[in-house]
């Protein structure tokens, strides 16, 4: 089977490497890829992933070399060639492509439609009201106190949600967005949210199109910095499972949302094949949904994919079919955890083409995997070239010892510049010490 994956983060890495080890797949194409994909063999027969020079939003292009290759499957990664329309173009043409098509992607491109489908279907979610207008979203604000979120509808580079915790603030965010109009197009509308308190966890969800099936639970690590501090990331690291949700609390979780989501799709004829992925915080008053994303978290794949024991072909073709009801999601017991090595700068101005040193010693590593998101192989050399550079992944048998390896690892790669998080998986002990 030939498979072609779209995108070249960390996330990307995860699904190449995964797909890798399947008996099934005998030639694949990764567009554009990275340093660390290009590195990937095919376990059936040694082969090299390619990685090709397309954009992942160069859709013409992608369906013309889908064609030439006659590709059995394609994979997309990202949200963007999601919401334009990939799924739709490549079905129309009759290629198998993997992921929800436009309509369905609208869950993660547009937070009006999903706030307004949660508050049509039941979904616990957080008090809200969309605008167009500046000043109607301002009283909005006044009557939350300014304690609240403004989001501008569309996709804005993971940029456009403002957290605001006076009224002076959500002013600002509610002028920037409708007024100044800073996010463009993406910001014609806002959503104002109240703002949730409590922890904030990541749930995945696999569907077909008519089931939906649960992952375990992982947490990923927004902020920039230590201790939640810093400006906000695409993700600086996440583990797998979390202490904070017990096995029948998820699947209760999993109840309250999924249940009422698979009926309003039905409802409205949305048929969403791929991964929902919606952000919950547990509020004392149960888990609610801040948001919906129509594809894999990044860094949250990583440790999902080191976990999975599942074909990972077999799992996606079965999403594709429709046919996710006769099969089993196989889960390791160990737990995984993601650190990020990020660039000097990162989230800000990011420094670039940075040699990366120590990554041969630690391929040699047990039960550690390095998955590569902005690198780069310049003159022969693996160079930085994003933001997220890194995401060194390990496995323990329990967090803590899945974390120990993981930063040891961390420990024999260096290049100039690179920063990350030291506390990934800490929150998971102060909550064992609570609940001890
Ligand atoms: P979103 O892109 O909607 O997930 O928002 C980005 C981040 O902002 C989330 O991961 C949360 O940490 C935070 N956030 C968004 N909405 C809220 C809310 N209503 N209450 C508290 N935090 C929020």
């Amino acid at each position: 089977m030939k498979i072609l994956v779209i995108g070249s983060g960390g996330r990307e890495h995860a699904l190449v490497w995964k797909l890798a080890q399947s008996p099934h797949v005998s030639a694949m194409w990764c567009a554009p890829g990275n340093a660390g994909i290009a590195g990937e063999r095919l376990a059936k027969n040694g082969a090299a992933v390619e990685c090709v020079k397309i954009g992942a939003e160069d859709l013409p292009k992608l369906l013309a070399f889908a064609e030439d290759k006659k590709v059995d499957l394609t994979v997309v990664g990202p949200d963007n060639p999601l919401a334009l329309g990939i799924v739709d173009l490549f079905e129309a043409k009759g290629l198998r492509i993997w992921g929800p098509n436009k309509k369905a992607a609208q869950f993660e491109s547009s937070k009006v439609f999903a706030q307004a489908f949660m508050e049509k279907y039941g979904i616990p979610t957080a008090r809200s009201g969309t605008f167009e207008e500046a000043k109607t979203a301002r009283q909005f604000a006044g009557s939350l106190g300014g304690r609240c979120a403004v989001k501008a509808d569309g996709l804005a580079l993971g940029k456009g949600v403002l957290i605001c915790s006076s009224l002076r603030e959500a002013q600002e965010a509610i002028d920037e967005i409708l007024v100044r109009k800073s996010f463009g197009a993406a910001g014609g509308r806002i959503v104002i949210q109240e703002f949730l308190e409590g922890t904030e966890i990541s749930l995945h969800a696999l569907c077909d199109g008519k089931t939906a099936k649960l992952f375990p639970t992982s947490q990923d690590h927004k902020r920039a910095l230590d201790g939640d501090q810093g400006l906000n990331t695409g993700g600086m690291g996440a583990y797998s499972p979390t202490p904070f949700l017990s096995e029948t609390q998820l699947a209760e979780a999993g109840r309250e949302i999924l249940e009422p989501w698979v009926r309003g799709c039905a409802a409205e004829g949305i048929v969403f094949k791929g991964i929902l992925y919606p952000g919950i915080i547990l509020t004392k008053d149960g888990p609610k949904v801040l948001e919906f994303n129509a594809r894999f978290g990044d860094p949250e794949t990583q440790v999902y994919l080191t976990r999975l024991e599942n074909d990972l072909v077999e799992v996606l073709e079965a999403s594709v079919a429709g046919t996710l009801d006769k099969m089993d999601l196989k889960w390791s017991l160990m737990a995984s955890i993601c650190v990020v090595m990020a660039s000097a700068g990162y989230p800000a101005n990011v420094v670039k083409g940075k040699v990366i040193r120590g990554l041969d010693e630690v391929v040699r590593m047990p039960d550690v995997k390095v998955f590569h998101a902005g690198t780069a192989m310049v003159g022969g050399q693996v160079v930085t070239n994003g933001g997220r550079v890194l995401g060194i992944t390990a496995l323990g048998t329990d967090i803590r010892s899945a974390r120990e390896l993981a930063y040891s690892a961390l420990e024999r790669i260096s290049f100039d510049g690179a920063h990350c998080r030291r506390d990934i998986g800490e929150k998971a002990f102060q909550r064992e010490k609570v609940q001890n």
